[in-house]
């Protein structure tokens, strides 16, 4: 079964010193991106919604899909916001609590410059209008390498924050560049997010709730066959 997830990262056009380009997608593209689903009669749930639709009647909802995005940029606000809002499309980020408000390297990529985060407020605003903050850990750090505590640490003190934050729960995580360990796995189901999301790309049986796929749109898709083709999978017959 593959998952109706899509996700991305950066929405906006790569800064001139990046080296990997990979994570960016230009804001006007994603606005396409969006649109084309819209049209071709996809139904947008947040990740958990998506999940607790999985866990109630073991399949995904007909043409559902959930749009995610990683590691809580500010260009998350300033360029895909818009774009969400006046579509009616719900999506999920994947925050990391300790760079709310700051500009920071923890989740760049090499040879990046620091990238801002998104602010407390424009997280509570974005909140507030329908989008889902999940867990993506509290440092960014890649959870198959460090102790057991950490690992807990990461997963625990990250969902407590952005609940006191949100004043709402926390249901699902997303491993810091995909990378997860049955610690992981256990300390994610044992915090009570509902489902913990990777990087991996395709279908899988049965589906594991703490190692779930979802299929990465990149800045190498550039003309809409190609994110079509990605999402083609999702859409009932
Ligand atoms: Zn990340």
């Amino acid at each position: 079964m593959q998952v109706p997830v899509i996700f991305y990262h950066k929405i906006d056009r790569p800064a001139p010193d990046s080296l990997v380009r990979g994570g960016f997608t230009p804001p006007a593209r994603f606005a396409r991106q969006m649109a084309y689903l819209k049209k071709h009669g996809y139904v947008f749930y947040t990740a958990s919604e998506l999940i607790d639709h999985y866990r109630a009647h073991g399949e995904f909802p007909p043409n559902g899909i959930a749009i995610t995005l990683d590691d809580g940029w500010e260009d998350n606000y300033t360029n895909a916001f818009p774009v969400l809002k006046r579509f009616g499309i719900k999506a999920t980020i994947f925050t990391i609590p300790s760079c709310i408000g700051q500009t920071a390297y923890k989740a760049q990529a090499a040879g990046e410059g620091a990238r801002p985060h998104l602010t407390r407020e424009e997280i509570l605003e974005m909140s507030a209008h329908g989008i889902e903050f999940g867990s993506h850990t509290l440092n960014h750090k890649l959870l198959h390498e460090i102790s057991a505590d950490e690992v807990r640490e990461e997963v625990f003190e990250s969902k407590r924050q952005l609940e006191e934050l949100l004043q709402k729960p926390c249901k699902v995580l997303a491993y810091p560049a995909g990378f997860f360990s049955d610690t992981a796995r256990e300390a994610c189901r044992e915090a009570g997010h509902i489902a913990a999301f990777t990087t991996h790309y395709g279908p899988a049986d049965p589906l594991d709730l703490y190692a779930l796929n979802r299929t990465e749109i990149l800045r190498r898709d550039r003309f809409l066959f190609q994110f079509a083709r990605k999402v083609k999978p999702f859409l009932a017959a």
